[in-house]
């Protein structure tokens, strides 16, 4: 094997996932856990549940790839013809693994009807590793022949990816050359391309570490990668570029290797403790959702008010009706005024607010896109106007309406100017 670059090819098995009916994620976890590791993921390749066609793409696989990683077909159902296939490439018997069988016979009996098929289940290639299935039934395995490492995985999510990283990810940690490490900065307020405007030079010319942007839905991310012989070494060298890149991004950077902008506000929070609730018209509750399905979020959410109608703007949350009908329920004294009106009656430190037209249906005043995003606290309200366009879906812009609202929030709270 060479060890010098090892590429991987990932060929995940299963019709359904050719029909649209299933979605390659195994491909695609397994592709970012790979990523810690110096093995390059080159190929991912999907094919149905066909010997013949899966005979196929198993010799391309062995023709281009060090390592094979195969996800789905290991069942007991007369479909999954993973294993008898990839045995047969390789030229290895099927063998009954005794503690496998046994271990299956309990694990069914408790559980659905045992079927003499599910011992097919503990047919294995020959001096394989076995990674017992402790989350399902059918366990996978790894063996080396004709010069490639290959690994088997069950399809269904739940088994193939505790499993890879309980079994898959330390054998291949031995084998990798070298140790990658990734950290990025989650950027808020600046688009890929400004981001990649900002730096193209630096980038250019960088090797190790690399640096790279990536566009999310309603951020973006800049991604430093780098490679070292130890985790340590590789740290290293991505500190002090670290430091230097979020020094010129500013208070643009909410975070660093966090998932939203939400998660980056509750880690704040726990920081400088403050509480604070919401008043939503376009987003429909979708703030205090995105918030509350964090853990711990109830030391900080009081709660919420959904006023979608004017109803309830002005019956539920005490909105002035005159000031709606003045200047109707997408404006900016309205906006204004919900997130005072939640501050008040929750007794929060803060309240943050949002109305707008998310569309596609217009109001005949505002384009569609309007939003206007309130904050208040105590000495002080903001209200941010936003135009997002017309052309955007209707969950483009009640998810940037959110991320607006709790970026004023985060910037409250660190500090920083709250409008930029
Ligand atoms: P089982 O013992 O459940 O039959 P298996 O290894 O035979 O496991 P498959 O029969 O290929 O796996 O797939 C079972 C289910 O797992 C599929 O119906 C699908 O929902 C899910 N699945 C399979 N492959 C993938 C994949 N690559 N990505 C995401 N989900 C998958
Ligand atoms: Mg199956």
């Amino acid at each position: 094997m060479n060890r010098k670059t090892l590429d991987a090819e990932i060929l995940s098995v299963g019709t359904e996932l050719l029909r649209g009916h299933v979605t390659n994620t195994d491909a695609r976890d397994l592709s970012r856990l790979l990523a810690q590791t110096g093995i390059k993921v080159r190929w991912h390749t999907v094919v149905g549940d066909e010997p013949c066609r899966l005979r196929e793409s198993v010799e391309i696989a062995k023709g281009r790839a060090d390592i094979i990683i195969t996800t789905g077909g290991l069942g007991p159902t007369c479909d999954d013809l993973t294993k008898e296939v990839l045995a047969e490439a390789f030229s290895l018997p099927l063998v009954r693994n005794e503690a496998e069988a046994a271990g299956l016979y309990e694990y069914i009996r408790y559980g659905s009807a045992y079927t003499p098929n599910n011992q097919s289940q503990a047919l294995l290639p020959a001096g394989c590793t076995v990674f017992h299935n402790d989350w399902g039934t059918a366990p996978g395995c790894a063996f080396e022949a004709q010069g490639k490492l290959v690994l088997m995985l069950p399809g269904p999510p739940k088994e193939c990816l505790p499993m890879f990283e309980r079994y898959g990810l330390p054998l291949l940690k031995k084998l990798a050359p070298a140790c990658i490490v990734s950290h990025s900065l989650n950027i808020f307020g600046l688009g890929e391309s400004a981001v990649d405007e900002m730096f193209r030079e630096e980038m250019n010319a960088m090797q190790n570490p690399g640096m790279a942007p990536y566009a999310k839905e309603c951020d973006c991310l800049l991604q430093l990668t780098a490679e070292a012989e130890s985790e340590e070494a590789a740290e290293a060298l991505l500190r002090p570029v670290l430091a230097r890149v979020r020094e010129r991004l500013g208070d643009y950077v909410y975070g660093e290797d966090v998932e939203s902008l939400e998660e980056a506000l509750l880690a704040l929070l726990k920081e400088s403790p403050a509480t604070f609730a919401t008043a939503e018209s376009c987003t429909g509750g979708d703030i205090a959702r995105r918030f509350t399905e964090l853990p711990g979020a109830s030391a900080f959410f009081l709660g919420g008010v959904v006023s979608y109608t004017n109803e309830v703007k002005a019956g539920v949350l005490g909105v002035d009706r005159a000031l709606i009908e003045k200047y109707g329920a997408v404006s900016e004294p309205v906006a204004r005024a919900m997130a005072e009106r939640a501050r008040a009656l929750t007794g929060a430190d803060y309240a943050i607010s949002v109305t707008g037209l998310a569309g596609p249906d217009g109001d005949g005043v505002n384009e569609v896109g309007t939003v206007f995003v309130g904050l208040a606290a105590a000495e002080k309200s903001w209200v941010r106007e936003l135009h997002l366009g017309a052309f955007r879906t209707r969950s483009f812009i009640r998810r940037m309406a959110g991320n607006v609202a709790f970026d004023m929030l985060r910037r409250r709270i660190s500090g920083l100017p709250v409008m930029e």
